[in-house]
């Protein structure tokens, strides 16, 4: 019998289409911005060590208080100050929840990462895109300014994913100083961009400003789902009380915690993938046709005439995965692929070389 479940859905809800990252099992798979090496050797002891400690039938901390202070202490920052998420994600559509709505809006950036919009338009908040220039990806400061005047949030990604460019401090500075808005700084990616870049210690002295960090990307720990906000205790406070209560499981909050003990640890791997990442520029820069833009990120963004099909071959004959964006406004032809290993790396351009018939 026909049902009417789609005209019962919530109207700001219709229409939504689950997730697909295409993910083809490839032998590389450099499409999702993973770390792609293994986890340092003393981080998995620990891990390994803890979880076999970790009781299941409890349930978990609801905030995840113990890493809530291990990562109040790396960022210098109190307790009060940290919000751990079932991934960065979790925090995002949260912030959305609580501080968008009906009559506000979220001003981005794009091209940018979607889920801003689509967490947006889940909690009936008004978008408003502000593009960037078309050639180099540049952020329009003074349009972003004027949008933020009249918005409830600001949401820039620093570097952002795709286009792998900072966001200027000066910018952020004047969204606090000319505009009312909260502004949130995600930093998903900021350990592979050089020291110095992240604003996080900028948060004590801004009670508006808010930063986002994962556990996904240098950290090599995407599956776990585990990512932390850094902000005034007033939004925390705000977060604790709507969030999902046991949204972090124990062997979330158990491996995170290890992971950012030894957060040393993970240097040698993430200076690797920067020095992987020129290496890689180089390689690219030299096919026929690419263009390719700065990126302080773990993945590059290249613009390649016949991308999609390009990306198609390299799935389909090589066995390696990237990710296409030439569907996507301002990104024709455009592909972002991840840093991996070395040889990771070298099979991608050897299978670039091949289709391209570059000898
Ligand atoms: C990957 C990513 C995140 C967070 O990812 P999680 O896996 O949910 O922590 C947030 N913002 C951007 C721009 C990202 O690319």
């Amino acid at each position: 019998m026909a049902t009417d479940i789609a005209l019962r859905v919530r109207p700001a809800l219709a229409g939504f289409e689950p997730y697909d990252p295409a993910f083809s099992p490839c032998e590389v798979n450099l499409s999702a911005n993973e770390n792609t090496y293994p986890l340092p050797q003393d981080v998995r002891e620990r891990i390994v060590q803890a979880l076999a400690n970790t009781p299941l039938n409890r349930y978990p901390d609801p905030l995840a208080n113990e890493l809530r202070d291990e990562l109040a202490a790396w960022h210098e920052v109190d307790r009060s100050c940290v919000m751990v998420g079932n991934g960065g994600d979790e925090l995002l559509f949260n912030l959305l929840f609580c501080f968008g709505g009906p009559g506000r809006a979220l001003v981005v950036a794009p091209p940018c990462f979607e889920e801003y919009k689509n967490f947006a338009k889940m909690c009936e908040t008004e978008v408003v895109e502000v593009w960037r220039n078309e050639q180099d990806y540049s952020l329009d400061d003074e349009a972003l300014i004027d949008a933020a005047r009249e918005a409830a949030l600001v949401m820039l990604t620093s570097p952002n994913n795709p286009t792998g460019d900072l966001v200027e401090p000066a910018l952020v500075r004047r969204l606090l100083d000319e505009t009312d808005a909260l502004v949130l700084l995600d930093e998903a990616y900021v350990e592979f961009a050089p020291a110095g870049t992240s604003l996080v210690s900028w948060v004590r002295d801004n009670p508006r400003l808010m930063v986002l960090r994962t556990l996904s990307k240098a950290f090599a720990l995407a599956g776990l789902r585990c990512g932390y906000l850094i902000a005034n205790h007033e939004v925390i406070d705000v977060l604790a009380a709507i969030r999902q209560i046991y949204s972090e499981d124990v062997l979330a909050q158990t491996v995170a915690l290890q992971a950012v003990r030894k957060r040393s640890s993970f240097e040698p791997v993430i200076s690797t993938i920067v020095k992987e990442r020129e290496e890689l520029a180089r390689a690219l820069a030299e096919l026929p046709g690419v263009t390719l833009w700065p990126s302080s990120a773990n993945f590059l963004l290249a613009r390649i005439p016949e991308a999609g099909s390009i990306r198609a071959r390299l799935r389909d004959e090589h066995s390696v995965l990237i990710r296409d964006f030439s569907y996507a406004p301002g990104l024709s032809d455009c592909l972002r692929i991840t840093v991996g290993t070395r040889s990771e790396n070298e099979r991608l351009i050897g299978a670039l070389k091949a289709i391209l018939e570059v000898e």
